[in-house]
This record gives C-alpha cells, sequence and structure tokens, in this order.
C-alpha cells in the first residue's frame, strides 16, 4: 500500500511550485490507489502563521484535492521529536552547541576555507571538541545550545548507507557536505531534519514526494533512520517548476500565490494547464 504526503510548512501563501509538489504527491498515490496525507510542518512558531494553516487548507481543496484527517501538525508533538533527541544523547551521538551565527562564520573566516554544503559552508566543529568539563560549565551557567550530530561517529556506527528513488535510481547517503546538522534547535526542542524523519514514519509514509532541491537532506534523513531503528521509504525527488524569469518558483513571488490565482478568477482546470506548461520551462537545479 502506498502512503504519500505534502508537507508543507505554513510561512507563507502556497504557489505554482507547491501545487505541483501536492498533485504529484497526490496522483502518486491515487495511481497505486494509495492513501494520500497532508502534513503542517510548523515547528518553528516564530514564522509560522495560522492563517497560511487555514490558507493551505483553502488552496488544497479549491484544486481538488482530498487528504485523510486528523491532518498532523508537528507543532503538537515536541514531546516525540524530544524523546528521539532523548535517545540519540543517551547514545553519546549528540553535543551542545553554543556557537552563535557570528562565531561560526569567525571560525570559517580565520580557517580560510570550510568544506560546503548544499546550506552553505558545513559548522567547523568547534564545539565538538569541548571537554566534558566545558561543556558542564556552559550548560551550567545556562548558555543556550543547540544540539548536534556528530555525523563521523553515526557514521562509524551504521556504515554506508543508500536510499532508492524513483527517478535518481540507487544513492548512496552520504551525509557529510551538510556538517554536523543540528537536530534540537535552540528555541525548540527539534528541527526540520528530525521532525520530518521521525513523522514520515509514525505516519507509515511509503514514498517521499518532494522538489528536488531537498534531495541533498535525504542522505541525513537516512542516517537518522538507521540510528532511530525507522522504517527507510522510497523516495521520488521532483524536478522544480520554473517561473516566467526561468528561475525556480519562490515564496516571494507574490503574483504566483495560488490565493491571488483564485482571485483572479483561474480556475483548477487552468491551474493543472499552468503547471503542465511550467514543466516545459523545469529548472534542473536551484540557484
Ligand atoms: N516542509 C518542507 C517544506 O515546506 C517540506 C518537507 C518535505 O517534503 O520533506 O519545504
Amino acid at each position: 500500500m502506498i502512503v504519500t504526503r505534502f508537507a508543507p510548512s505554513p510561512t507563507g501563501h502556497l504557489h505554482l511550485g507547491h501545487a505541483y509538489s501536492a498533485l504529484f504527491a497526490f496522483e502518486a498515490a491515487k495511481e497505486a490507489d494509495g492513501r494520500f496525507l497532508l502534513r503542517i510542518e510548523d515547528i518553528d512558531l516564530g514564522r509560522c502563521r495560522p492563517e497560511f494553516v487555514a490558507a493551505i487548507f483553502d488552496d488544497l481543496a479549491w484544486l481538488g484535492l482530498v487528504w485523510e484527517k486528523p491532518v498532523r501538525r508537528q507543532s503538537e508533538h515536541f514531546a516525540e521529536y524530544r524523546a528521539a533527541l532523548e535517545r540519540l544523547e543517551a547514545e553519546g551521538l549528540l553535543y551542545p552547541c553554543f556557537c552563535t551565527r557570528q562565531a561560526i562564520a569567525r571560525e570559517i573566516a580565520v580557517a580560510g576555507q570550510a568544506p560546503h554544503g548544499p546550506d552553505g559552508p558545513a559548522y567547523p566543529g568547534i564545539c565538538r571538541r569541548l571537554s566534558a568539563d566545558e561543556r558542564r560549565a556552559r550548560r551550567d551557567a545556562g548558555l543556550p545550545y543547540a544540539l548536534r550530530l556528530d555525523v563521523g561517529l553515526a557514521l562509524a556506527r551504521t556504515g554506508t548507507l543508500s536510499w532508492h528513488d524513483r527517478r535518481l535510481g540507487r544513492m548512496t547517503a552520504d551525509p557529510t557536505p551538510f556538517g554536523d546538522v543540528v537536530l534540537g534547535r535552540k528555541d525548540i526542542p527539534a528541527s526540520y531534519h528530525l521532525a520530518v524523519t521521525l513523522d514520515d514514519h509514525l505516519q507509515g509514509v511509503t514514498l517521499v514526494t518532494r522538489g528536488e532541491d531537498l534531495a541533498p537532506a535525504t542522505p541525513i534523513h537516512r542516517l537518522l533512520q538507521a540510528l532511530l531503528g525507522l522504517n527507510t521509504p522510497e523516495y521520488h525527488h521532483h524536478p522544480l517548476l520554473a517561473g516566467p524569469n526561468g528561475k525556480r518558483l519562490a515564496k516571494r513571488d507574490r503574483a504566483q500565490t495560488l490565493a491571488s490565482l483564485r482571485q483572479a478568477g483561474e480556475s483548477p482546470a487552468s491551474l493543472r494547464g499552468r503547471i503542465e506548461s511550467a514543466l516545459d520551462g523545469i529548472v534542473q537545479s536551484t540557484d
């Protein structure tokens, strides 16, 4: 049984690219007589807004999508993310990171170079080198900290991992370009990587469809699956839609939001047509 999902973050209105992604997942489930889920990825309480959640429901219903209820909202599941963090911490795979963005930038500037990951320069491991005493002293002093995964240590435990993508084929999961990723943020006991991986498992997702801009993050998710004993779904990273300027669509392109297209009198059928013609101008990689 195929179980797919569309997992938007309610930090803005959905645009044409989201509509494509949502339809892609919906059709993949439908073709296989499977299940389609919607998940609201709202761990970032500072950036997510209830009105955007309401707009997601409205836009997707208008588009003709039907999804299972209740909808999982990540902000209601921090206890589960925290439990996963505690488990990884108990296994010695996490370390507290007290660095500010400025401290990281300074360290990278001093080093003259840093391995570059998909999100910019990888974290240079400053706090990985702190002694147990230093860590305790800083924690006791009440300094805020994030929890990072010691990726080198984690990989030494799991060995080489791989995943299967319907479009890209069998992929070796190399998470090292990201460096030691944050799994628990300073402000919230979770991160995108942790929440998305755990939720896909807990919701029984068997096929993750999403834009190819997220493909570089999949090796991290695969590593977390191995560390936490979670299922590994199949993946299908689809190409991204291009806007009229040939660049990938972004939330800031207001004119392209589904809400504004609807208000301008567009029908769902013509929107699907627009998606098909935009596919002719697919951009293969993100800028
Ligand atoms: N919430 C993520 C986003 O809106 C997508 C997560 C995923 O599909 O894995 O970019």
